[in-house]
């Protein structure tokens, strides 16, 4: 087995042994590999271990990729900031899009979705901790963002993301995770019907599959430490 292998089974089982702990059924919580600054090498073996779904921040290295991995039935999430001038990659290249936060964006992004996909899955990012990244809408405003989004023909509102700061513990972690779960519950009880809750990465998925997330994003776990910033 390899070590990517090795270590995807590895964050399975964390996130089972996670379920476990909350509750509630193994199968809640989706994988996502976010393979950033890995080569399309990475991406290969972890799909050859059973992973499908993968995650980049940076889009022009993520569309180069693609190109490359062409040939295997790969799902591509978008989970980098969206700037104005990156929406028609996104639009045209990736399954998902999870770091919508601002009307203008989601908009662009469904204009610009090719007729020929299927609509674009998208999650609104929620600044949960008002934490120093800056980037999601604040959470008063997730509703009426999220009402607007969905009423946009070529994207399919999903849900919500967000990347809290570092928490000095694990409850402290949950407690954070806990609000978002609360907006994506006063959401849903609105009328829109979100099943998406992404949030949780290498350090913190067992907090986040206890607060209620759906989809955990884990890159260090799966390919190791990254050792370059690639240019956004
Ligand atoms: C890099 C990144 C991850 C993965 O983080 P790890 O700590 O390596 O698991 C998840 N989500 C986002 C938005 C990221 O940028």
């Amino acid at each position: 087995m390899t070590t990517i292998a090795a270590n995807l089974e590895t964050v399975r089982k964390r996130i089972a042994a996670a379920c476990l702990a909350a509750g509630r059924a193994p199968g809640d919580v989706r994988l996502l590999a976010v393979s950033k600054t890995f080569g399309p090498d990475a991406v290969a073996e972890a799909h050859a271990a059973g992973q499908t779904a993968f995650g980049e921040n940076y889009i022009q290295e993520a569309v180069e990729k693609m190109a490359t991995l062409s040939h295997l039935p790969l799902e591509w999430h978008c989970i980098g900031p969206i700037q104005s001038n990156k929406t028609r990659l996104v639009a045209q290249h990736f399954a998902w899009a999870h770091t919508v936060d601002r009307l203008k964006i989601a908009q662009r992004l469904s204009e610009q979705r090719p007729p020929e996909l299927p609509p674009l899955q998208v999650c609104i990012q929620v600044n949960v901790d008002g934490g120093p990244t800056k980037s999601g809408v604040v959470p008063a405003e997730a509703l009426a963002l999220a009402r607007d989004v969905a009423a946009l023909p070529r994207l399919r509102l999903r849900g919500l993301m967000c990347i809290p700061e570092p928490a000095p513990n694990f409850v402290a972690a949950c407690d954070v995770f806990m609000r978002a779960k609360a907006i994506f519950d006063q959401i849903n009880s609105s009328g829109l019907a979100l099943d998406t809750l992404s949030m949780g990465m290498t350090a913190d998925l067992e907090a986040a599959i206890d607060a209620g997330s759906t989809l955990v994003r884990v890159g260090t776990a799966i390919f190791g430490g990254r050792s370059y910033a690639a240019a956004t």
